[in-house]
Protein backbone atom coordinates (compact mmCIF):
# COMPACT_ATOMS: atom_id res chain seq x y z
CA UNK A 1 0.00 0.00 0.00
CA UNK A 2 2.37 2.74 -1.04
CA UNK A 3 0.79 6.07 -0.27
CA UNK A 4 2.12 9.53 -1.65
CA UNK A 5 1.27 12.00 1.10
CA UNK A 6 0.84 15.72 -0.29
CA UNK A 7 0.09 17.90 2.78
CA UNK A 8 -0.15 21.47 0.48
CA UNK A 9 -0.24 25.01 2.12
CA UNK A 10 -2.39 26.75 5.39
CA UNK A 11 -4.15 24.01 7.24
CA UNK A 12 -2.72 21.27 5.05
CA UNK A 13 -0.20 20.01 6.52
CA UNK A 14 -1.62 20.38 10.41
CA UNK A 15 -4.72 17.87 9.07
CA UNK A 16 -2.74 15.37 7.51
CA UNK A 17 -0.27 14.95 10.33
CA UNK A 18 -3.53 13.53 11.89
CA UNK A 19 -4.02 11.54 9.30
CA UNK A 20 -0.67 10.22 9.62
CA UNK A 21 -1.10 8.79 12.78
CA UNK A 22 -4.03 6.96 11.88
CA UNK A 23 -1.90 5.56 9.37
CA UNK A 24 1.13 4.54 11.84
CA UNK A 25 -1.89 2.90 13.97
CA UNK A 26 -2.21 0.57 10.94
CA UNK A 27 0.96 -0.10 10.06
CA UNK A 28 1.31 -1.47 14.16
CA UNK A 29 -1.37 -3.21 13.48
CA UNK A 30 0.28 -4.94 10.24
CA UNK A 31 -1.03 -3.15 7.13
CA UNK A 32 1.78 -2.68 4.51
CA UNK A 33 1.74 0.97 4.39
CA UNK A 34 4.47 3.10 3.38
CA UNK A 35 4.27 6.58 2.85
CA UNK A 36 6.24 9.73 0.93
CA UNK A 37 5.83 13.34 1.27
CA UNK A 38 5.95 15.48 -1.26
CA UNK A 39 5.13 19.31 -1.80
CA UNK A 40 2.20 20.46 -3.80
CA UNK A 41 0.61 24.01 -4.37
CA UNK A 42 2.36 26.54 -3.07
CA UNK A 43 4.48 24.31 -0.72
CA UNK A 44 5.97 23.01 -4.59
CA UNK A 45 6.24 26.58 -5.85
CA UNK A 46 8.46 27.23 -2.71
CA UNK A 47 10.60 23.89 -3.17
CA UNK A 48 11.09 23.68 -6.90
CA UNK A 49 9.29 26.73 -8.51
CA UNK A 50 6.32 25.15 -9.72
CA UNK A 51 2.75 24.22 -8.09
CA UNK A 52 3.29 20.57 -9.28
CA UNK A 53 7.41 19.63 -8.90
CA UNK A 54 8.20 16.79 -10.91
CA UNK A 55 9.33 14.93 -8.48
CA UNK A 56 6.11 14.94 -6.89
CA UNK A 57 3.76 13.80 -10.43
CA UNK A 58 6.52 11.07 -10.46
CA UNK A 59 5.95 9.70 -6.55
CA UNK A 60 2.13 10.53 -7.22
CA UNK A 61 2.81 8.30 -10.39
CA UNK A 62 4.40 5.40 -9.10
CA UNK A 63 1.96 5.34 -5.80
CA UNK A 64 -1.57 3.49 -5.12
CA UNK A 65 -3.24 6.09 -3.61
CA UNK A 66 -2.52 9.66 -2.66
CA UNK A 67 -3.62 11.20 0.15
CA UNK A 68 -3.36 15.10 -0.07
CA UNK A 69 -4.70 17.89 2.52
CA UNK A 70 -5.19 21.62 0.52
CA UNK A 71 -3.48 24.13 -1.69
CA UNK A 72 -3.50 27.69 -1.87
CA UNK A 73 -2.84 30.61 0.15
CA UNK A 74 -2.44 34.62 0.46
CA UNK A 75 1.42 34.58 -0.98
CA UNK A 76 0.18 33.25 -3.48
CA UNK A 77 -2.53 35.21 -5.17
CA UNK A 78 -0.17 37.30 -7.27
CA UNK A 79 1.37 34.97 -8.70
CA UNK A 80 0.85 34.18 -12.95
CA UNK A 81 -2.35 31.48 -13.56
CA UNK A 82 0.04 28.75 -14.43
CA UNK A 83 1.88 28.96 -11.23
CA UNK A 84 -0.79 29.36 -8.47
CA UNK A 85 -1.18 26.53 -6.57
CA UNK A 86 -4.79 25.30 -7.84
CA UNK A 87 -2.94 24.42 -10.35
CA UNK A 88 -1.03 21.49 -9.12
CA UNK A 89 -4.38 20.49 -8.03
CA UNK A 90 -5.85 20.51 -11.71
CA UNK A 91 -2.35 19.63 -13.28
CA UNK A 92 -2.37 16.17 -10.46
CA UNK A 93 -6.03 15.16 -11.58
CA UNK A 94 -5.14 14.98 -15.32
CA UNK A 95 -1.99 13.57 -15.24
CA UNK A 96 -3.23 10.46 -13.38
CA UNK A 97 -6.72 10.26 -15.43
CA UNK A 98 -8.86 10.90 -12.29
CA UNK A 99 -12.48 11.09 -14.20
CA UNK A 100 -14.70 10.16 -11.07
CA UNK A 101 -14.82 12.57 -8.29
CA UNK A 102 -17.04 10.93 -5.25
CA UNK A 103 -18.20 13.00 -2.77
CA UNK A 104 -20.32 11.50 0.49
CA UNK A 105 -23.02 13.65 2.03
CA UNK A 106 -23.30 12.11 5.44
CA UNK A 107 -25.00 13.91 8.86
CA UNK A 108 -23.65 11.91 11.80
CA UNK A 109 -26.73 12.45 14.25
CA UNK A 110 -24.74 13.47 16.81
CA UNK A 111 -24.26 16.94 15.04
CA UNK A 112 -27.73 17.11 13.39
CA UNK A 113 -28.09 20.13 14.72
CA UNK A 114 -25.14 21.77 13.20
CA UNK A 115 -26.68 22.26 9.87
CA UNK A 116 -28.70 24.68 8.65
CA UNK A 117 -31.80 22.47 7.88
CA UNK A 118 -34.12 20.88 10.44
CA UNK A 119 -32.65 18.06 12.06
CA UNK A 120 -35.59 15.69 11.17
CA UNK A 121 -34.79 16.53 7.43
CA UNK A 122 -30.81 15.85 7.33
CA UNK A 123 -30.14 13.42 10.60
CA UNK A 124 -28.67 10.60 9.15
CA UNK A 125 -28.06 11.63 5.80
CA UNK A 126 -25.96 9.20 4.06
CA UNK A 127 -25.20 9.98 0.28
CA UNK A 128 -22.60 10.12 -1.93
CA UNK A 129 -22.39 12.16 -5.32
CA UNK A 130 -20.48 10.80 -8.14
CA UNK A 131 -19.27 13.54 -10.86
CA UNK A 132 -17.78 13.00 -13.62
CA UNK A 133 -14.56 15.12 -13.67
CA UNK A 134 -12.64 15.59 -16.65
CA UNK A 135 -15.26 16.00 -19.48
CA UNK A 136 -18.95 18.30 -20.45
CA UNK A 137 -19.13 21.72 -21.00
CA UNK A 138 -15.53 22.73 -18.73
CA UNK A 139 -13.80 20.83 -21.72
CA UNK A 140 -15.53 21.00 -25.18
CA UNK A 141 -14.48 22.43 -27.68
CA UNK A 142 -15.11 24.86 -29.79
CA UNK A 143 -15.23 27.29 -26.46
CA UNK A 144 -14.19 31.16 -26.64
CA UNK A 145 -15.27 34.66 -27.49
CA UNK A 146 -16.63 36.26 -30.59
CA UNK A 147 -18.07 38.85 -32.06
CA UNK A 148 -21.35 37.75 -34.22
CA UNK A 149 -23.48 39.39 -37.00
CA UNK A 150 -24.72 42.30 -35.06
CA UNK A 151 -21.43 43.41 -34.11
CA UNK A 152 -22.40 42.34 -30.58
CA UNK A 153 -19.60 40.67 -28.49
CA UNK A 154 -20.43 36.85 -27.61
CA UNK A 155 -19.43 34.01 -25.34
CA UNK A 156 -19.56 30.46 -25.61
CA UNK A 157 -18.60 27.25 -24.51
CA UNK A 158 -19.68 23.35 -25.71
CA UNK A 159 -21.34 20.76 -23.56
CA UNK A 160 -20.01 17.69 -24.78
CA UNK A 161 -19.90 13.75 -24.02
CA UNK A 162 -18.73 11.06 -25.74
CA UNK A 163 -20.82 7.55 -25.47
CA UNK A 164 -17.76 5.69 -23.77
CA UNK A 165 -17.11 8.94 -21.39
CA UNK A 166 -20.71 9.08 -19.82
CA UNK A 167 -20.49 4.23 -20.12
CA UNK A 168 -17.45 4.74 -17.69
CA UNK A 169 -18.79 7.22 -14.95
CA UNK A 170 -22.16 5.10 -15.18
CA UNK A 171 -20.33 2.13 -14.59
CA UNK A 172 -18.69 3.80 -11.10
CA UNK A 173 -21.89 4.98 -10.20
CA UNK A 174 -23.60 1.18 -10.46
CA UNK A 175 -20.44 -0.23 -8.46
CA UNK A 176 -20.80 2.33 -5.59
CA UNK A 177 -24.53 1.47 -5.53
CA UNK A 178 -24.11 -2.02 -5.63
CA UNK A 179 -21.47 -1.85 -2.57
CA UNK A 180 -24.17 0.75 -0.96
CA UNK A 181 -27.86 0.96 -0.93
CA UNK A 182 -28.41 -0.34 -4.19
CA UNK A 183 -30.23 2.75 -5.62
CA UNK A 184 -28.72 4.97 -7.98
CA UNK A 185 -30.15 8.32 -9.61
CA UNK A 186 -29.06 9.73 -12.24
CA UNK A 187 -29.46 13.26 -12.70
CA UNK A 188 -29.78 14.95 -16.17
CA UNK A 189 -31.56 17.51 -18.01
CA UNK A 190 -32.66 15.51 -21.01
CA UNK A 191 -35.47 17.59 -21.86
CA UNK A 192 -33.72 20.23 -22.74
CA UNK A 193 -30.20 18.90 -23.80
CA UNK A 194 -29.15 16.98 -26.58
CA UNK A 195 -25.91 15.82 -24.22
CA UNK A 196 -28.86 14.16 -21.69
CA UNK A 197 -30.67 12.80 -24.18
CA UNK A 198 -27.31 10.31 -24.90
CA UNK A 199 -26.58 10.72 -21.27
CA UNK A 200 -29.94 9.38 -20.16
CA UNK A 201 -29.90 6.49 -23.02
CA UNK A 202 -26.42 5.32 -22.34
CA UNK A 203 -26.67 4.83 -18.73
CA UNK A 204 -30.35 3.37 -19.24
CA UNK A 205 -28.44 0.87 -21.48
CA UNK A 206 -25.26 -0.22 -18.85
CA UNK A 207 -28.21 -0.44 -16.12
CA UNK A 208 -28.68 -3.84 -18.01
CA UNK A 209 -25.39 -5.41 -16.59
CA UNK A 210 -26.77 -4.26 -13.12
CA UNK A 211 -29.81 -5.38 -12.76
CA UNK A 212 -29.25 -6.11 -8.85
CA UNK A 213 -29.20 -1.91 -8.78
CA UNK A 214 -32.81 0.11 -8.89
CA UNK A 215 -31.89 2.79 -11.77
CA UNK A 216 -33.98 6.32 -11.37
CA UNK A 217 -33.65 9.49 -13.39
CA UNK A 218 -34.40 13.15 -12.34
CA UNK A 219 -33.88 16.07 -14.32
CA UNK A 220 -31.02 18.78 -12.07
CA UNK A 221 -33.94 21.75 -11.65
CA UNK A 222 -35.70 19.14 -9.54
CA UNK A 223 -32.85 17.32 -7.83
CA UNK A 224 -31.98 20.61 -6.61
CA UNK A 225 -35.10 20.76 -5.09
CA UNK A 226 -35.09 17.45 -4.02
CA UNK A 227 -31.61 17.74 -2.25
CA UNK A 228 -32.57 20.40 0.49
CA UNK A 229 -36.55 18.98 0.69
CA UNK A 230 -36.28 15.46 1.28
CA UNK A 231 -32.24 14.29 1.12
CA UNK A 232 -33.05 11.42 2.46
CA UNK A 233 -34.63 9.65 -0.16
CA UNK A 234 -30.95 9.51 -2.51
CA UNK A 235 -28.22 6.57 -1.86
CA UNK A 236 -26.23 7.40 -4.82
CA UNK A 237 -26.49 10.14 -7.56
CA UNK A 238 -24.13 9.90 -10.58
CA UNK A 239 -24.27 13.21 -12.82
CA UNK A 240 -22.05 15.11 -15.51
CA UNK A 241 -19.44 17.46 -14.02
CA UNK A 242 -20.86 20.84 -14.47
CA UNK A 243 -24.49 19.33 -12.71
CA UNK A 244 -22.21 17.69 -10.17
CA UNK A 245 -20.33 20.85 -9.06
CA UNK A 246 -23.30 22.43 -8.36
CA UNK A 247 -25.31 19.51 -6.85
CA UNK A 248 -22.14 18.08 -4.58
CA UNK A 249 -21.41 21.77 -3.22
CA UNK A 250 -24.93 22.20 -2.35
CA UNK A 251 -25.06 18.52 -0.59
CA UNK A 252 -22.12 19.54 1.61
CA UNK A 253 -24.26 22.06 3.18
CA UNK A 254 -26.36 19.40 4.35
CA UNK A 255 -23.77 18.14 6.08
CA UNK A 256 -23.21 21.35 8.36
CA UNK A 257 -19.29 22.10 8.63
CA UNK A 258 -16.91 21.53 5.40
CA UNK A 259 -14.59 20.21 7.61
CA UNK A 260 -16.27 16.55 8.45
CA UNK A 261 -16.41 16.01 4.42
CA UNK A 262 -13.79 13.94 2.73
CA UNK A 263 -13.47 12.87 -1.02
CA UNK A 264 -12.23 10.63 -3.42
CA UNK A 265 -11.31 10.97 -7.12
CA UNK A 266 -10.42 7.75 -9.55
CA UNK A 267 -8.76 6.94 -12.31
CA UNK A 268 -10.17 3.68 -14.49
CA UNK A 269 -8.63 1.24 -12.20
CA UNK A 270 -9.66 2.60 -8.88
CA UNK A 271 -6.33 4.06 -8.11
CA UNK A 272 -7.32 7.29 -6.72
CA UNK A 273 -6.48 10.57 -5.07
CA UNK A 274 -8.10 11.54 -1.34
CA UNK A 275 -8.66 15.16 0.36
CA UNK A 276 -11.01 16.92 2.25
CA UNK A 277 -13.52 19.21 -0.12
CA UNK A 278 -12.55 22.01 1.62
CA UNK A 279 -9.76 24.73 1.12
CA UNK A 280 -6.28 25.33 3.06
CA UNK A 281 -8.43 27.64 5.46
CA UNK A 282 -5.65 30.47 5.45
CA UNK A 283 -7.42 31.99 8.48
CA UNK A 284 -6.74 29.63 10.74
CA UNK A 285 -3.55 28.01 9.46
CA UNK A 286 -1.12 27.53 11.95
CA UNK A 287 -3.52 27.93 15.33
CA UNK A 288 -4.01 24.29 16.09
CA UNK A 289 -8.32 24.78 15.40
CA UNK A 290 -8.24 23.13 12.22
CA UNK A 291 -11.07 20.34 12.30
CA UNK A 292 -8.93 17.13 11.03
CA UNK A 293 -11.78 14.46 10.70
CA UNK A 294 -12.60 15.32 6.75
CA UNK A 295 -9.26 13.99 6.58
CA UNK A 296 -9.00 11.10 8.04
CA UNK A 297 -12.22 10.38 6.70
CA UNK A 298 -10.58 10.80 3.33
CA UNK A 299 -7.98 8.12 3.96
CA UNK A 300 -11.03 5.55 5.01
CA UNK A 301 -12.21 6.44 1.85
CA UNK A 302 -8.84 5.53 0.72
CA UNK A 303 -9.54 1.80 2.39
CA UNK A 304 -12.56 1.31 0.83
CA UNK A 305 -12.19 2.11 -2.82
CA UNK A 306 -8.54 2.25 -3.61
CA UNK A 307 -7.33 -1.28 -1.18
CA UNK A 308 -11.00 -2.68 -1.05
CA UNK A 309 -10.61 -3.04 2.29
CA UNK A 310 -13.70 -2.12 3.71
CA UNK A 311 -13.16 -3.40 7.20
CA UNK A 312 -10.51 -0.84 7.79
CA UNK A 313 -12.51 1.85 6.07
CA UNK A 314 -15.85 0.90 8.25
CA UNK A 315 -13.10 1.06 11.37
CA UNK A 316 -11.87 4.44 10.85
CA UNK A 317 -15.33 5.82 10.49
CA UNK A 318 -16.76 3.89 13.43
CA UNK A 319 -13.46 5.62 15.15
CA UNK A 320 -14.68 9.37 14.61
CA UNK A 321 -18.35 8.15 14.92
CA UNK A 322 -16.86 7.55 18.23
CA UNK A 323 -14.81 11.14 19.18
CA UNK A 324 -18.26 12.29 17.61
CA UNK A 325 -20.25 10.60 19.96
CA UNK A 326 -18.02 11.27 23.21
CA UNK A 327 -19.10 14.94 22.79
CA UNK A 328 -15.38 15.94 21.26
CA UNK A 329 -15.76 18.69 18.66
CA UNK A 330 -13.56 21.51 16.71
CA UNK A 331 -15.03 24.80 16.92
CA UNK A 332 -15.80 24.26 13.48
CA UNK A 333 -18.76 21.85 14.25
CA UNK A 334 -19.12 23.06 17.97
CA UNK A 335 -22.82 24.61 18.98
CA UNK A 336 -22.46 28.68 20.58
CA UNK A 337 -21.00 27.48 23.99
CA UNK A 338 -19.84 24.19 23.53
CA UNK A 339 -16.37 23.25 24.64
CA UNK A 340 -13.89 22.49 21.63
CA UNK A 341 -10.80 20.78 21.27
CA UNK A 342 -7.82 21.55 18.67
CA UNK A 343 -6.97 19.66 15.51
CA UNK A 344 -4.08 17.71 17.60
CA UNK A 345 -6.25 16.63 20.42
CA UNK A 346 -9.19 15.90 18.06
CA UNK A 347 -6.46 13.02 16.02
CA UNK A 348 -5.16 11.94 19.19
CA UNK A 349 -9.33 11.23 20.19
CA UNK A 350 -9.65 9.46 17.05
CA UNK A 351 -6.62 7.31 17.22
CA UNK A 352 -7.52 6.45 20.74
CA UNK A 353 -10.70 4.78 19.74
CA UNK A 354 -9.13 3.16 16.73
CA UNK A 355 -6.95 1.47 19.03
CA UNK A 356 -10.25 0.31 21.11
CA UNK A 357 -11.90 -0.70 18.10
P1 LIG B 1 -11.70 27.19 2.66
O1 LIG B 1 -12.40 25.89 2.48
O2 LIG B 1 -10.23 27.11 2.81
O3 LIG B 1 -12.28 27.94 3.93
C1 LIG B 1 -13.65 28.36 4.04
C2 LIG B 1 -14.01 28.54 5.53
O4 LIG B 1 -14.11 27.24 6.13
C3 LIG B 1 -12.94 29.29 6.31
O5 LIG B 1 -13.57 30.09 7.30
C4 LIG B 1 -12.15 28.19 6.99
O6 LIG B 1 -11.56 28.60 8.22
C5 LIG B 1 -13.19 27.12 7.21
N1 LIG B 1 -12.60 25.78 7.15
C6 LIG B 1 -12.16 25.14 6.05
N2 LIG B 1 -11.66 23.94 6.37
C7 LIG B 1 -11.79 23.82 7.72
C8 LIG B 1 -11.43 22.80 8.65
N3 LIG B 1 -10.86 21.65 8.27
N4 LIG B 1 -11.69 23.03 9.95
C9 LIG B 1 -12.29 24.17 10.35
N5 LIG B 1 -12.64 25.16 9.52
C10 LIG B 1 -12.39 24.99 8.22
O7 LIG B 1 -12.09 28.09 1.41
P2 LIG B 1 -11.57 29.55 1.01
O8 LIG B 1 -11.36 30.39 2.24
O9 LIG B 1 -12.49 30.01 -0.03
O10 LIG B 1 -10.16 29.32 0.31
C11 LIG B 1 -8.91 29.41 0.98
C12 LIG B 1 -7.82 28.93 0.07
O11 LIG B 1 -8.01 27.54 -0.21
C13 LIG B 1 -7.78 29.62 -1.30
O12 LIG B 1 -6.43 29.83 -1.64
C14 LIG B 1 -8.44 28.62 -2.22
O13 LIG B 1 -8.00 28.75 -3.54
C15 LIG B 1 -8.00 27.33 -1.62
N6 LIG B 1 -8.87 26.17 -1.91
C16 LIG B 1 -8.23 24.98 -2.10
C17 LIG B 1 -8.97 23.83 -2.30
C18 LIG B 1 -8.23 22.53 -2.42
O14 LIG B 1 -7.07 22.47 -2.07
N7 LIG B 1 -8.86 21.48 -2.89
C19 LIG B 1 -10.37 23.88 -2.30
C20 LIG B 1 -11.00 25.12 -2.08
C21 LIG B 1 -10.23 26.26 -1.87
Amino acid sequence: MKIAILPGDGIGPEIVAEAVKVLEVLRRDGLPVVTEVAPIGGAGYDAAKRPLPEATLRLAQAADAVLMGAVGGPRYDALPRELRPEQGILGIRKALGLFANLRPAILYPELAAASTLKPEVVAGLDLMIVRELTGDIYFGQPRGRRTNARGEEEGFDTMLYSVPEIERIARVGFETARARGRRLCSVDKANVLDTSILWRETVSRVAADYPDVALSHMYVDNAAMQLVRNPKQFDVIVTGNIFGDILSDEASMLAGSIGMLPSASLDASAKGLYEPIHGSAPDIAGQGKANPLATILSLAMMFRYTFRDGATAARIETAVRGVLRQGLRTADIALPGEPVVGTSRMGDAVVAALQQA
